[in-house]
């Protein structure tokens, strides 16, 4: 679908309402290259359409900077286009804020942030989409700004576009990022690969009709065969893999052959292998064994004629399209069978494999200890990303204040806290905070914390310098506490003992509560005034040796 030329064949579709709206609202701006303004929504709707999503998609993605760059805002939005189209011009736009500059600790936050704000899965296409226009035209930019935007499309976007099931999208953003990124090996790359592309060219062009030939004796008619060289941005990574050694990169041009079904997969396989011998260990069936991203193909390497060593992909068109297009591709599909045009609904069935694609995309880099973390934060139901001003993203537990957000960043920016604006609204000091929530803190030199602040943050970071600034004795220690769950014989002076091996132990007891747990045996709440791991660990070995003592387990809180 041609965008634009829809926009002008019906004046009152959704896509021309919006394609409208949003050129008069970007009149007079241009673009630093000098272009006007509305040519960046009509290319990230554009895309859109050519990923063949919904229109509201495509329309969100035609006036997603209208709030941020001009004028107009999300209640104009809501007035002229409803709920659904605003709130994912919102949702981009407050994706807009977050900045990635290359600190590890805070791409789990971002990832972790894109997840929460994309409840609904289209608010990442239209980001996709607007970065991939922004980084084709990112020349225009000054160098600062190449180097961070690139690097934010390199380690977020298009890693979250390869989870998605969206390889050439990927590739795509990785290839643009890369001259920016590693401007020495990309003018290695130029000057060392490009002959060796071209001979590679050559060669498989000489290749194309053998294979054809073969085909259709074996009765296999192909849709497509044809060769694509290997991106610059991969082809490094993997030379760096392989000792910069060239002739280890088998993949270099690669052929690809589409065909109608499976049977046809496995045939042509057969083919090029009586024609020339695989290489032992290179045929991967990834048919049989999709990649966790949902690839599907097959692979194989073999020695071609003149004993040169060329790469064979081989897949169906559906699977071909999905490999491009991904989870964008397969919803698509699903429209175009039902012959008719429905809306499609990203929010029943189908998001259960996006939230799977996106979870796998989390958990992957995460290592063990983590991984329970990851799996805590699942979902977010107790877990919130804020936003600083400067897009750095805040993570915080459910019900935060701006005041935790403030002692999350800096200790002074806490203690100096007089006010906040949150999405640029002042809000009381206790205001719960809320994911994708844009907070600055308004400090005042010289203040002090206040006692009564104690009564809404959450954060032991918060509760703690408060209580040191107002001078309580150990605010940091009475801060955590253990709770341990002690099941034992219901002996009369259970508790006697148990309260004097705390004691010699150095640790009080803050709460205690008892209940029978049936035939003879009672449960024991006890909670202690430290969370300090080796008093604790002591004290439960203490505890294990008493008398009648079933079973001890423990917790922080
Ligand atoms: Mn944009």
């Amino acid at each position: 679908m041609d965008v634009k030329e829809t926009a002008f064949k019906d004046r009152h579709s959704l896509i021309s309402r919006a394609y409208f709206f949003a050129e008069s609202s970007h009149k007079g701006q241009k673009r630093r290259s000098g272009e006007p303004y509305f040519n960046h929504g009509l290319k990230t709707g554009q895309y859109l359409a050519d990923w063949k999503l919904d229109e509201a998609t495509i329309a969100a993605g035609l006036l997603h900077d209208v709030v941020e760059d001009t004028g107009r805002t999300l209640d104009d939005l809501e007035k002229n286009f409803g709920p659904e189209i605003k709130n994912l011009v919102d949702g981009v736009t407050k994706l807009g804020y977050v900045k990635y500059r290359g600190d590890e600790t805070q791409k789990d936050n971002i990832r972790k942030l894109i997840l929460a704000i994309s409840k609904d899965i289209r608010v990442i296409f239209i980001k996709l989409a607007d970065r991939l226009h922004n980084m084709q035209t990112l020349k225009s930019l000054p160098p600062d700004k190449q180097k961070r935007i690139s690097l934010e499309t390199y380690e977020i976007y298009s890693s979250l576009a390869y989870r998605l099931g969206m390889q050439h999208l990927a590739g795509e953003l990785e290839d643009l990022a890369f001259p920016y990124l590693y401007p020495e090996e990309y003018k290695w790359l130029i000057s060392n690969m490009k002959t060796r592309y071209e001979e590679r060219e050559k060669y498989l062009k000489r290749i194309k009709p053998i294979v054809i030939r073969e085909l259709a004796l074996a009765g296999v008619e192909p849709l497509c065969v044809d060769f694509r060289a290997k991106r610059y941005s991969s082809l490094y990574k993997k030379l760096l893999r392989y000792e910069m050694d060239i002739d280890k990169i088998y993949d270099l041009v690669a052929f690809r052959i589409i065909v109608k079904n499976i049977q046809d997969c496995y045939a042509t396989l057969g083919v090029i292998h009586k024609l020339w011998p695989p290489l032992p260990g290179r045929i991967k069936d990834y048919m049989a064994m999709p990649k966790p991203n949902g690839y599907q193909s097959l692979h194989t390497v073999v020695f071609c004629v003149g004993q040169k060593i060329v790469e064979f992909q081989i897949r169906t068109m559906e699977m071909h399209e999905e490999a491009e297009n991904g989870i964008a591709a397969h919803w698509a599909y699903e429209d175009e069978k039902d012959g008719r045009k429905k809306r499609i609904s990203f929010a029943k069935g189908k998001d259960i494999t996006w939230v799977e694609r996106l979870r796998a995309w989390q958990d992957e880099k995460t290592d063990s200890a983590n991984f329970i973390d990851a799996l805590k934060i699942d979902f977010f139901k107790d877990r919130i990303f804020a936003i600083t001003p400067k897009g750095r993203v805040v993570d915080l537990p459910a019900g935060a204040t701006p005041i935790d957000f403030a002692y999350q960043i800096h200790t002074d920016l806490g203690n100096q806290c007089i006010g906040a604006k949150v999405n640029g609204k002042i809000v009381p000091l206790n205001h719960e905070l809320r994911s994708s929530d844009i907070v600055e803190i308004v400090t005042q030199k010289g203040k002090k914390p206040s006692a009564s602040w104690l009564e809404s943050v959450k954060t032991a970071t918060a509760i703690g310098h408060i209580k040191k600034f107002l001078k309580y004795k150990n605010p940091f220690i009475e801060v955590q506490q253990t709770e341990l769950r002690i099941i034992a014989e219901s002996r009369f002076d259970f508790a006697k003992d148990l309260s004097n091996v705390i004691g010699r132990n150095h640790l009080n007891i803050t709460n205690i509560s008892f209940s029978p747990s049936g035939s003879g045996f009672q449960t024991i709440k006890v909670r202690c005034d430290s969370a300090d791991h080796r008093k604790i660990s002591r004290l439960i070995v203490k505890i294990k040796s008493l008398k009648g003592v079933k079973e001890i387990d423990y917790r922080f809180v």
